[in-house]
């Protein structure tokens, strides 16, 4: 069953979707890595779908309070219910062991959870090794400028900036606690250090609909990809959803009228959907997981800093993976337990806004299993 030097689908990074009943021998052939030749087994859901991405929240703590994200009154996690470092390196080892491709750090705000970049280093060997393609991080950039070369020498390549708007006010409005020239020091760090940067915003109605050319013009200016997120019904907040939830269908068609959009295959191995806009040249992305669901080719998990897995950010539905890591040196029951909640992942999420909807789709904030 050895491919040697078979490029393998992930580098291609599409995400499966095979077929439902594909037999599993057939699923081991397409996801061998280069070189190895007996596969651990992978973690295939039910509906086919192999993991081959995880979300890692190192932690739930952050400093800024987005308002579409947190509540300004948040209660965090005690420390001690927190995954060490060198736990949360042995959990992200055996998803490596077990197929997955690329890891992607995020939180709350992972860049302030101390001691982060000790994690980094410890993962970077699977990168050598090339068990693993790809680490990333998305961060709100405010340590960025401390971190970025450490990040890029540990291996990133890639990294998420979240930004909403360019404007210090409005910054300081939706953040409720940033400072953007901060983070405006962090992306030139970042660059700097050579790392490709991708802007983040999330899409909210009559705050930065109308900036969105300019926030386009400006991030492929500088090189940058640029993707747009719906807000999606995630924990407990002061505003209502409704008010602040802008369809993508509806910011594409307005862009329209500033440029021309052209449909792109581009895939970075995420939900979003990509289009090349010609007067700029960049890259413009859509994550639409209202207006488009993009389960059906889904092949993540989230783990939590409390090392909680879920196998949907929509679904309340979760395994405990800290027990079985602590119960034992051996990753035995850790695996067992990989496997049982991977055989429950859901099909995909539910999410509906609309005014009737007055309920989160599930009770937790974005910055417990992260972005
Ligand atoms: N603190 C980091 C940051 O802001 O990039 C990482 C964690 S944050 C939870 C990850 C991403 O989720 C950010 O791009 C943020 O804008 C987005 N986000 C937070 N709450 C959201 C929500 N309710 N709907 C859609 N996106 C959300
Ligand atoms: Fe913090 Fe990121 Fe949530 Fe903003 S979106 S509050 S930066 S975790």
């Amino acid at each position: 069953m050895k491919r040697p030097g078979s490029p393998g689908l992930f580098h291609g990074q599409s995400p499966l979707p095979i077929e439902p009943g594909t037999p599993l021998g057939n699923i081991y052939a397409m996801i061998l890595r280069p070189g190895q030749d007996t596969p651990e087994a992978p973690l295939v859901d039910p509906f086919g779908r192999a993991i081959s991405y995880i979300r890692v929240s190192v932690t739930d703590r952050c400093d800024f309070r987005c308002v579409y994200c947190m509540s300004e009154d948040m209660h965090f996690l005690p420390k001690g219910d927190l995954l060490t470092l060198e736990e949360l390196d042995r959990l992200c080892s055996a998803f490596v062991a077990r197929g997955t491709r690329k890891i992607r750090i995020t939180g709350g705000e992972p860049l302030v959870r101390r001691g982060i970049m000790t994690l980094f280093r410890s993962l970077s060997r699977h990168l050598t090794s090339g068990a693993l393609e790809e680490i990333t991080v998305t961060t709100n950039g405010s340590q960025l400028a401390r971190y970025a070369q450490e990040l890029a020498d540990c291996g990133v390549k890639r990294i998420n900036v979240s930004l909403d708007t360019l404007d210090a006010d409005k910054f300081r409005a939706i953040t409720r606690w940033g400072d953007l020239a901060k983070v405006m020091e962090g992306i030139d760090a970042a660059q700097k250090a050579g790392l490709s940067i991708k802007i983040n915003a999330v899409a909210l109605k009559g705050f930065n609909d109308v900036e969105a050319p300019d926030m386009i013009r400006w991030a492929h200016g500088r090189g940058m990809d640029m993707t747009f997120i719906e807000v999606m019904p995630l924990g407990e907040i002061e505003t209502a959803r409704a008010d602040q939830y802008l369809p993508l269908t509806q910011l594409r068609a307005d862009l329209t009228d500033h440029f021309t959009l052209q449909d792109s295959d581009y895939k970075t191995g995420g939900p979003a959907r990509y289009v090349s806009v010609k007067e700029t040249g960049g890259r413009l992305g859509f994550i639409t997981p209202l207006t488009h669901n993009f389960c059906e080719g889904c092949n993540r998990v989230r783990v939590t800093c409390t090392g909680t897995l879920y196998m949907c950010l929509g679904q309340e539905d979760a395994a405990d993976l800290r027990t079985p890591l602590r119960a034992s040196e051996s990753d035995t029951l850790l695996m067992r337990a990989m496997e049982e909640a991977i055989a429950r992942k859901p099909k995909g999420h539910d999410f509906v806004i609309d005014r009737t909807t007055h309920m989160p789709a599930v009770g937790r904030h974005m910055s417990v299993t992260g972005g």
